[in-house]
């Protein structure tokens, strides 16, 4: 299949469907200027505050770290989250907005990413899951309770003390999922995937577009693969689909997201013609 094919396979897909459902890897969150926060791909880097050398932030994906190295810890996210607070989300969040507008159950997002780009590019709360939590919420490092709470800004301020948790005072930490993270509180994703359950079961026709998932924690490629739906695959890397239904389009998100609503814009024009 040529590129263009594929580009115009992907908008017939689009055309076709009833709902829209995005399942974003960190790919997706690069083009607005943010790195993966849980992989281990070389991005970190831009992300490191100013002393902190990319060797030590291995241990600082380990679920221990609050407690282990809580400074550090703290210092290396506190420094993620005022990117991911500064960050505009890029043009194609507002792409897949403007089609999922024209379908009668409109879109859903799935993403491992813990930014917070899809609410701040206007998705609505029960419209997004979060499989590996966020940042943008806190919880007790004990954890003393399942509850959340929003991260305070001025938590994030260097010299403060750190941020404690309001229920016992212990030591507070983002509610997203680290590796072997036995202490992360998944309430609050567990009543996303429910909200997802509950919309799936109105729609009839989803297409799924895959953008930015990575093969190293392949969450998100498991969860687009297994949906039931066509699926739309964009990727830097590995842009291969198995099914013959299924298209996969090499490139980065907000590049490929353009192309296709070019042929998206293009085919409706042509419609208009006919008629
Ligand atoms: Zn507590």
């Amino acid at each position: 299949m040529t590129r263009d094919h594929a580009i115009a396979r992907a908008a017939q897909l689009i055309r076709s469907a009833d709902a829209i459902v995005i399942a974003a890897g960190a790919g997706m969150s690069v083009d607005s200027g943010l790195p993966a926060f849980r992989g281990s791909d070389g991005l970190w880097t831009a992300l490191l505050p100013e002393g902190m050398i990319e060797r030590e932030v291995g241990s600082l994906t380990q679920g221990d770290c609050f407690v282990a190295r809580p400074e550090e810890a703290w210092r290396f996210y506190g420094h993620a989250l005022d990117a991911c607070c500064h960050a505009a989300p890029h043009d194609g969040y507002r792409l897949i907005r403007a089609w999922a507008m024209a379908k009668p159950h409109g879109a859903f997002a799935y993403t491992s990413n813990v930014d917070g780009q899809f609410q701040a590019a206007g998705f609505p709360d029960d419209r997004v899951v979060e499989c590996h939590g966020t940042i943008h919420a806190l919880q007790c490092t004990v954890p003393c309770t399942e509850s959340l709470w929003p991260t305070d800004p001025v938590n994030r301020e260097a010299g403060c003390a750190l941020p404690a948790c309001i229920h016992c005072g212990a030591l507070a930490r983002p509610n997203f999922l680290l590796f072997s993270d036995f202490k992360w509180v998944p309430a609050r994703t567990a009543i996303q995937q429910n909200n997802l359950r509950l919309w799936r079961r109105g729609i009839e026709r989803p297409v799924i577009i895959e953008i930015g998932a990575g093969l190293t924690v392949p969450s998100i490629r498991l969860f687009a693969e297994t949906f039931g739906a066509p699926l739309i695959r964009i990727n830097l890397e590995d842009e291969r689909v198995d099914r013959v239904a299924d298209v996969g389009i090499r490139g980065t998100a907000l590049a490929v997201l353009r192309e296709i609503d070019a042929a998206l814009t293009a085919g409706t024009r042509l419609v208009e013609t006919i008629r």
